[in-house]
C-alpha cells in the first residue's frame, strides 16, 4: 500500500534517525500505511507532531551485561530496554534473549507492543527489552547468573508503576523467577507486580502460560466464524514449538482442528494424524531438546525435514508462531496455492509485507500479530490486577476474561476496518484502533 503524502516525510525521518534498523522501518511503514485514512478523516490527529511523537520511543536504555560461565570465563552481552510509550499506563512488554537481538529489533517490538497493548483496552503502555545473549546450550547456573546480571542494571529502570517486563523468546518461567529474585534482593521489596509471567506460587496468574497461544486461536476462531466456519476438521500448521506454538496447538486441538506440522529453527515435523502435543511438551518444556526428537520418539506416521520450510505442508489454516519475517512472499504463494483460508500471527510480525499483501489480495482471512497475539500481554495485565488486589483467580475465570478480551479485540478491528472503508482488513483495523486509543491519551496528556 502507498503511504499518504503527508505521512511520507515522517517515515523518511524515522529511517534517517534509525539508520539500518530495517525491522523498525518495516513496522512503522505498515502503521503509517494504515494512518492515511485516519488523517484524511480527522486531520487533527496529525497536529502537534503527534504521529512523529508516537514513532519516537520515550526512552531507550542500553547496558553492559557481564556474567561468568561455568568455566570461570567472564562473558559480555548487551542489554536493552526500550520504553516506547506510557500514555495509557506503565510501559509493558516482554524481554527477549536471542542472538539476533539488537536496538532495531527491540524498537520494532516496542512499537508494535504499544498498539497491541492499546487494543487490549487495559491500562498498559508499550515497551520491550532483551539481550543478544544466546541461552541455547547454557547450564541452569549460567542462565541464573545471566538473569541476575541483567536485572542488576534493569532494576533501576522498572517498577510496578513504571515499567513491567515479562517473557518473550528465550525468557520463560525459569528466567522470570531468577530476575524476580534479583529484583527482590536488590530493592528489598516483594513487589509482585513488577514482572509478569511469574509462577503461580509467587504471584503468577493461572492461564498466563497458555494465554498467547490460546488467545491467537480464539481470535482466528472468531474470524472464521464471520464466514460461518471454525477450526473443527481443519488442518493447521503451527510454526515454532515454543510457548506460543504449544498453547496454540492445544487450543486448536480443543476446537477440533488437526495440527499437521510444527517446527523449530533447524527444521520441521509433519504428522498427518495430528501432532502428539504431550510429546511436544515433553521434548520442549521438560527435556529442552530440538523438535527433531519428535520423529525419533514418535516413529511411524511422522517425519522430520531438516532445514525445510514448514509452510510447504498443505493446510487450511496457518499460525506463524516463531519469529519476525519467518513467512515470506514465496511461502504465502505456496500456502495460497494449497488452499489456505486463514492466517493468524501468534508471533510478532512473522509475515513479510509481501506475504501480507498476497494473503489479502487472495481473500485469505489475515490476523496481524498485534491483534491476534495480544492475549499474552492482556493476561499479563490480569496478573497485575491480581497482584494489586492480592488475589488469585481460577483458571476458568481467567480464561473466560481472556476469551472475552480476544473477542472484543476482534470486533474492534473488524468494526474499525469497516468504519474506515476497508471491510475485512484486520491490519488496517488493528493499526487504526490501536493508534486512536494511544493518540487520544497523548492528546489529553499534553505535549
Ligand atoms: N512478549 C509478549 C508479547 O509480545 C508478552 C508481553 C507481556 O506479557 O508483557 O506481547
Amino acid at each position: 500500500m502507498k503511504i499518504d503524502e503527508k505521512l511520507q516525510p515522517i517515515l523518511d525521518e524515522v529511517i534517517r534517525r534509525n539508520a539500518g534498523e530495517v525491522e523498525f522501518h518495516q513496522a512503522v511503514r505498515e502503521v503509517l500505511e494504515s494512518l492515511g485514512r485516519v488523517v484524511a478523516k480527522h486531520p487533527s490527529y496529525a497536529d502537534n507532531a503527534l504521529i512523529e511523537r508516537i514513532c519516537e520511543p520515550e526512552r531507550q536504555i542500553i547496558f553492559r551485561v557481564p556474567w561468568t560461565d561455568d568455566r570461570g570465563q567472564v562473558r559480555i552481552n548487551r542489554g536493552f530496554r526500550v520504553q516506547f510509550n506510557s500514555a495509557l499506563g506503565p510501559y509493558k512488554g516482554g524481554i527477549r534473549f536471542h542472538p539476533s537481538v539488537n536496538a532495531g529489533i527491540i524498537k520494532f517490538l516496542g512499537f508494535e507492543q504499544t498498539f497491541k497493548n492499546a487494543l487490549t483496552g487495559m491500562p498498559i503502555g508499550g515497551g520491550k527489552g532483551g539481550s543478544d545473549f544466546n541461552p541455547r546450550g547454557c547450564s541452569d547456573g549460567e542462565i541464573m547468573r545471566f538473569c541476575q546480571s541483567f536485572m542488576t542494571e534493569l532494576h533501576r529502570h522498572i517498577g510496578e508503576y513504571t515499567d513491567v517486563p515479562a517473557g518473550d523468546i528465550g525468557v520463560g518461567g525459569r528466567e522470570i523467577g531468577y530476575m524476580f529474585g534479583q529484583y527482590k534482593r536488590l530493592t528489598n521489596r516483594y513487589e509482585a507486580g513488577v514482572l509478569t509471567g511469574k509462577a503461580l506460587f509467587y504471584g503468577g496468574s493461572r492461564a498466563r502460560r497458555e494465554a498467547t497461544g490460546y488467545g491467537a486461536t480464539y481470535f482466528v476462531q472468531r474470524m472464521l466464524e464471520t464466514r460461518g466456519d471454525g477450526f473443527a476438521g481443519k488442518k493447521v500448521i503451527v510454526s515454532g514449538s515454543g510457548n506460543v506454538a504449544i498453547y496454540t496447538m492445544e487450543k486448536v486441538i480443543q476446537f477440533g482442528g488437526v495440527v499437521v506440522a510444527c517446527s523449530d529453527s533447524n527444521g520441521y515435523v509433519v504428522d498427518e494424524s495430528g501432532v502428539d502435543l504431550d510429546l511436544v511438551k515433553e521434548i520442549k518444556e521438560v527435556r529442552r531438546e530440538r523438535i527433531s526428537e519428535y520423529a525419533r520418539l514418535k516413529g511411524a506416521g511422522s517425519h522430520y525435514i531438516p532445514g525445510g520450510c514448514v509452510w510447504d505442508t498443505p493446510a487450511d489454516v496457518a499460525m506463524p508462531s516463531a519469529t519476525q519475517n519467518e513467512l515470506t512472499g514465496k511461502d504465502a504463494r505456496t500456502l495460497i496455492k494449497n488452499g489456505v483460508i486463514a492466517v493468524g500471527e501468534g508471533a510478532n510480525m512473522p509475515s513479510t509485507p509481501d506475504a501480507v499483501r498476497l494473503f489479502q489480495e487472495a481473500g485469505v482471512l489475515f490476523a496481524p500479530g498485534k491483534a491476534a497475539n495480544a492475549g499474552g500481554v492482556a493476561t499479563s495485565a490480569l496478573e497485575m490486577q491480581q497482584n494489586a488486589s492480592r488475589d488469585s483467580w481460577t483458571f476458568e475465570q481467567t480464561e473466560r476474561r481472556l476469551a472475552r478480551i480476544m473477542s472484543d479485540i476482534h470486533d474492534q478491528c473488524a468494526g474499525t476496518a469497516e468504519e474506515y472503508g476497508a471491510p475485512g482488513d484486520y491490519v488496517l483495523g488493528a493499526n487504526v484502533a490501536g493508534f486512536v486509543r494511544v493518540a487520544e491519551a497523548m492528546n489529553a496528556l499534553g505535549v
